[in-house]
């Protein structure tokens, strides 16, 4: 039986849901997580949502984000199935939850997922690597089980499409995407109602974070890395945190050239949280598989522990060493 039937059959007999994604949460992860959840409570489930990191501001437009708890001290389990979606092991989605998902709370794991890393001791593991994000994955799932695709779980999964092409730009973007995209726009999502919460809804203080940002800009003398970097200095004096970072790895992709960009964000003390981008000659999962992180081939991420220049050296190091 393949894993979508397993799954199918697993759903059939389950009353109690727990559904989750991955810390720092995007549009794909947070779309995802909704989107099942809206459509299992069509077919009479009880749904908890759980997010470690809440909802950023950014993403508080998802309709029913406002469900989403960032605590699972208060819940009374065990649960039927408990969902982990856009992780490619309980590990994304934090301590917290993982110790949770090895408890006699969770009765069966199930990880719905399209990163190229993957490894883990899910009941169920439905992994398609060329998703053009997890949302597409629950499209089929939902569609699958005959749940009508409604305004709000179309809103919701658009978003996962957005999110994770970069509004159908990256490779990841196949005519699957926009025939899935088509549909959902005929099921009550507004692409440009999407495109305004998402792209044109920034607080001034990501801005003023930018105008700090710039002047790290730093390029391999080839020009074909480039970086910046967030320190905490930067994000107290704006007010901002980790949040309004997003989008910001694009500054140094924009640039010509260049094959691999980099966002170094200061966590705590001297952990310090990449993000990296290819434009196709790397493969960034595996940069980042090196350091202990993963993700996809044009887009990883991984954690250093280090001084700016150490980290910044160490990682540059292997992108170079896999450029050739
Ligand atoms: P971002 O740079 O936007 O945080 O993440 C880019 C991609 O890499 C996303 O698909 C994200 O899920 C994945 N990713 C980011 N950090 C990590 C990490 O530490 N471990 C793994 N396995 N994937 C990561
Ligand atoms: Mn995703």
């Amino acid at each position: 039986m393949s894993e979508y039937n397993k799954l199918n059959e697993l759903i059939g007999q389950s009353k109690k849901i727990l559904i989750t994604s991955h810390e720092n949460p995007d549009g794909d992860a947070l779309g995802s997580m909704l989107s099942l959840g809206l459509g299992l409570l069509k077919l009479n489930k009880e749904v908890v949502f759980y997010n470690k990191d809440g909802v950023p501001e950014i993403l508080d437009f998802l309709p029913h984000s406002e469900e989403i708890i960032d605590s699972l001290d208060s819940l009374s389990g065990p649960f039927d199935i408990v969902f982990a979606v856009d992780c490619s092991g309980t590990y994304r989605a934090g301590k917290e939850f993982e110790r949770y998902a090895k408890s006699e709370n969770c009765l069966n794991l199930v990880i719905i997922d399209h990163h190229e890393t993957t490894g883990s001791n899910a009941d169920i593991h439905i992994l398609d690597t060329n998703a053009s994000s997890t949302g597409i994955m629950i499209y089929r799932i939902l569609k699958s089980l005959d749940v009508e695709i409604d305004e709000s779980i179309s809103k919701n999964i658009y978003t996962t499409i957005i999110s994770d092409t970069g509004s159908f730009n990256y490779s990841n973007t196949s005519s699957e995407t926009f025939r899935v995209a088509a549909e959902l726009v005929d099921a009550g999502a507004d692409p440009s109602e999407i495109s305004q919460a998402l792209y044109e809804n920034e607080p001034l203080r990501k801005l003023e974070l930018f105008k700090l940002v710039i002047p790290t800009l730093d390029i391999t003398p080839g020009k074909t890395i480039a970086s910046i970097f967030v320190d905490k200095e930067m994000f107290s004096e704006t007010g901002t945190t980790r949040e309004d970072t997003e989008g910001m790895v694009n500054i140094p992709r924009s640039i010509k050239g260049v094959q691999v960009a980099m966002l170094f964000r200061q966590e705590k003390g001297e952990d310090w949280k990449i993000s990296l981008r290819s434009k196709g000659q790397v493969n960034v999962a595996k940069i980042a598989e090196g350091f202990g992180g993963g993700g996809h081939a044009r887009a990883a991420g991984c954690s250093l522990k280090g001084s700016i220049s150490e980290v910044k050296s160490e990682v540059i190091r292997s992108i170079e060493e896999a450029l050739g």
